[in-house]
């Protein structure tokens, strides 16, 4: 098992590449596993109960104990949670301490170690059961059943070694749990790998996706997304008969605003906006970067007078907020069109919005015009 866990340690980074902070953890708790099971076989070349016998077993305890909190780390961060592990951390740190210093009885350290092990374990498959926060394949239970079968062998031996020390099977010693335990920990490893290797591939395809849909400057739809999104809500205000709206921004002065204050002001000026995009729009309000200085908002169960009363409250928000934050005052102009009929489509209206702004543009900037309205407005 030890040899197998080596070609892990060596061959999951060569393979995996570039990998980022989970698949770190995990590649950091198999590390410290093998580095374990290394200083636990080394220590058995040195005379029983002697110094080197001591610091070695007492390495060993803290490498696998802590491996197993960066293997927490590790899941935790595939299940869309923030890297914390404290409970098993905690359970590492005494099961650590307290078998260097009751080393020298050695019931109560095969007990203690074995019994605590088992009880991190369980902290751990604890929190794999939560309900992640991102959609998980089925890694999750490849592991939770791998880890149970390995804290209910440690548990047996922390109740053998502990009260029934005489009974208690040193590693070569022809014992039914023995056996139980090399079958369930080389089954565990290959188990453990497979998983680790399905989360990072799970998480390498939401990061995909993310990459799909998201603009990376600032937060916002992008524009693939967005169409695919406002092609399924037009279809919806055709079924139910609900205006709908679309509104085209396009920032002023955006190139004199790069060349007077540098590009990564601009960058904030982009990021600013997103943030009054996101202020002041409400269910339904869907917008993205259209491409760069122009953004788009599609406006379900929205009228004319509701789309202008968005207009107007985004411009009131860049009023408060652009001076402060930016130095000057940010500004924009607006092209409004509205679904005229059943038959509408986006690219219809885009162009109708497109028409408008142009208009706004060459009024003055600084105002939002709107294209032909649907009849009764
Ligand atoms: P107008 O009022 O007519 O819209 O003038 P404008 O300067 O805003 O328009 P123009 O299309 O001439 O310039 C748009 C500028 O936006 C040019 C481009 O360098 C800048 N831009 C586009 N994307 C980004 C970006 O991601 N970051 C920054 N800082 N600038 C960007
Ligand atoms: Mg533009
Ligand atoms: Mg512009």
């Amino acid at each position: 098992m030890t040899l197998n866990l080596l070609i892990m340690v060596v061959a999951l980074p060569y393979f995996m590449g570039q990998v980022n902070r989970a698949a770190r953890c995990a590649q950091m708790g198999i590390v410290l596993q093998t580095a374990g099971w290394i200083s636990l076989l080394l220590s058995s070349t040195f005379p029983r109960g002697g110094v080197g016998d001591h610091l070695l077993s007492t390495l060993a305890m803290a490498c696998v104990s802590s491996g197993m909190v960066f293997n927490a780390f590790a899941f935790e961060l595939w299940c869309g949670r923030k890297a914390s592990a404290r409970a098993p951390a905690i359970i590492a740190l005494v099961m650590t301490v307290g078998y260097g210093i009751g080393f020298s009885s050695y019931a109560f350290r095969t007990g203690w170690a074995n019994g605590l092990l088992a009880l991190q374990i369980a902290t751990v498959v604890f929190m794999l059961c939560r309900r992640p926060q991102v959609p998980v394949g089925r890694w999750r239970w490849l592991l939770v059943i791998s880890l149970l079968i390995q804290m209910v062998v440690l548990a047996w031996r922390g109740v053998l070694g502990a009260f029934y020390t005489a009974e208690f099977p040193n590693f070569y010693t022809p014992h039914l749990l023995n056996q139980v335990f090399a079958l369930s920990s080389n089954a565990m490893m290959v188990l453990s790998m497979m998983a680790i290797l399905l989360a990072h591939r799970d998480e390498a395809a939401r990061e995909l996706e993310m990459l799909a849909t998201l603009d990376g400057l600032t937060g916002a739809l992008n524009r693939r997304a967005w169409l695919l999104q406002s092609g399924i809500d037009l279809a919806s205000s055709v079924r139910y008969q609900q205006p709908l709206g679309v509104l085209l921004l396009d920032l002023d002065y955006f190139k004199q605003i790069n060349d007077t204050h540098g590009h990564a002001v601009g960058d904030r000026a982009l990021q600013l906006f997103v943030k009054g995009l996101r202020a002041v729009s409400r269910a339904g309000d869907v917008f993205c970067r259209y491409g760069g200085e122009e953004f788009c908002v599609l406006l379900n169960c929205a009228d004319f007078a509701a789309v202008m009363s968005y207009d107007e409250r985004m411009r009131q928000w860049l009023a408060q907020h652009s001076a402060n934050e930016l130095g000057f005052a940010l500004s924009y102009s607006g092209g409004l069109a509205m679904r005229l009929h059943d038959g509408d489509t986006i690219d219809a209206m885009l162009e109708r919005a497109d028409v408008a702004l142009y208009q706004a543009k060459s009024e003055g900037r600084g105002r939002t015009l709107a294209s032909s309205l649907p009849p009764g407005t």
